[in-house]
């Protein structure tokens, strides 16, 4: 053994490392929803403590991650609480971290059934819960990848794949120089990740047919150009904005029947399937071919994890395919075939664990709860002088505006610097609006109520100005 590796190996098993660790983490939790939502300026300003060069030499791992700690902690965003609205950010379920913290011991990586049969095994496992929970067909298998920006980039590489095969065109021989034109729909308020996808896939975004879409952002299905055997059309369950539902049945019945291909981009809103009260929104989305969701935002796992689910396997695999004298493809699942990544960490250990604790009915009241508390939070801020809520809050989504531009970003500004809870900014039908995402676990009633009296000081401080 080198010097290195003998304070290396010692540093593997010394306990003292572990526990505090995961005391920390304890500590961390334990005051989360007492912490500024947003760091303090003094933490933000305590990480230019990081701005020094890398260190010459090796230094103790507990040294290493105190000092991570004791920066680090002050400057993160209390995500993990129960008043962080911002974006579309789930908490992290117990079982979650727990399965996440056991895995981070495991350290497996996941390309190949032969590297890690308990994650291929578990891949194979929680597809099939995913199919039979979500209602889709019975063919559809899934990829685990980082988010739904992933997802999204692997349904529609599946779909450019079949959509040219269909004519003759092999994309993963061909590429796409010559190869015959594709004709791709989306609604006007198509996620940015869904144009970044066909961007990388060069499919450019010149081209997109944009379909206008209604005062919820849904897609205006009677202004939809008749589908054909060249059409990817992309829908979206769950308006980033306004948490709005495209109208499916009608959509993918009408595509499938042309030949066509339908992507669904569900990242937080694919769950309202799984919630017998919220389900009538996704009504009609096993049609589609393919779908993209986050454990991450609805579902509460600890990031990352984006799910791409394809009813088409050989679309899928055919996309994303890759080959070399040294890969060994085991007999049940190897994980890289379905992905864009070789090597990835294995995290559907989290997922499964969620799934395992939540069960059927748990999954479906996460996702009611988060409904009922964004309608609580919808109705707490209608009732303040000036505010008014522009959605149908089918969701989790609420978007709300002062009478002008102007005096709805003081209200955010104000908001913001009181860091009672977060929430964000954003356009919407040409105005300026604030938008608040409700997509933790750990929120309480009691949290609306204080985030909304939070919103009402800023209210009446920006009446004052
Ligand atoms: C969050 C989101 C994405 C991107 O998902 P990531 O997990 O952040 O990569 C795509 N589409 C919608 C509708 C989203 O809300």
């Amino acid at each position: 053994m080198t010097p290195l590796q003998k304070k290396l190996s010692a540093e593997q098993l010394d306990e003292n490392l572990y526990r505090e660790v995961v005391q920390m983490g304890l500590d961390y939790l334990q005051q989360v929803n007492q912490q500024p939502v947003f760091p303090s300026q003094e933490s933000l300003h305590a990480l230019t403590h990081f701005d020094i060069p890398l260190a010459p030499q090796p230094s103790a791992a507990l040294d290493v991650v105190r000092e991570l700690n004791q920066f680090g902690s002050a400057a993160t965003v209390a995500s993990a609480g129960g008043r962080y609205f911002g974006f579309v950010t789930g908490g992290a379920l117990p079982a979650g971290l727990g399965a996440k913290l056991l895995g981070t011991f495991w350290d497996q990586g996941t390309a190949m059934q032969v590297m890690s049969p308990i994650a291929a095994k578990l891949e194979r496992v929680v597809e099939g819960w995913l199919q039979k929970i979500f209602g889709l067909p019975e063919s559809t298998v899934a990829g685990f990848v980082t988010g739904s920006s992933a997802a999204n980039l692997c349904g529609l590489a599946a779909a450019r794949y079949r959509l040219l095969k269909n004519q003759g065109w092999d994309v993963s021989l061909q590429g796409l120089r010559g190869s015959p034109p594709l004709k791709i729909v989306t609604g006007r308020e198509a996620h940015s990740t869904i144009l970044k996808a066909l961007s990388v896939l060069g499919l450019g975004t010149d081209l997109i047919q944009f379909v206008e879409c209604d005062e919820q952002g849904r897609i205006r299905p009677e202004a939809v150009p008749p589908p054909d055997a060249h059409t990817l059309l992309i829908l979206q369950a769950g308006n980033v904005n306004s948490g709005a539902f495209d109208e499916f049945k009608r959509l993918c019945e009408r595509a499938a029947a042309a030949g066509a291909w339908v992507h669904i981009d569900g990242a937080f809103g694919l769950w309202a399937a799984a919630c017998q009260k919220l389900a009538h929104l996704t009504a009609g989305m096993e049609h589609a071919h393919s779908w993209a969701v986050d454990g991450h935002k609805t579902l509460n796992t600890p990031y990352d994890c984006g799910i791409v689910l394809c009813r088409d396997k050989q679309a899928l695999t055919g996309a994303l395919h890759m080959q070399a004298g040294y890969l060994v493809t085991g007999d049940q699942r190897d994980g890289m075939f379905f992905t864009p990544d070789m090597s990835r960490r294995a995290r559907i250990l989290e997922l499964w664990a969620v799934m395992q604790s939540l069960g059927v009915t748990g999954i479906d009241e996460l996702v009611s709860t988060l409904h009922e508390r964004a309608r609580q939070f919808a109705d707490a801020l209608s009732a303040l002088p000036g505010l008014t809520v522009l959605n149908d809050v089918v969701f989790n989504q609420v978007v709300v505006a002062a009478e002008t531009d102007d005096q709805t970003e003081r209200v955010l500004r104000f908001v913001q610097e009181e860091r009672v809870c977060w929430v964000g900014g954003s356009t919407w039908r040409g105005r300026k609006v604030i938008r608040i995402s409700v997509c933790s676990w750990a929120t309480t009633d009691e949290d609306v109520r204080l985030s909304a009296q939070s919103f009402s000081r800023a209210v009446q401080r920006s009446l004052q100005h």
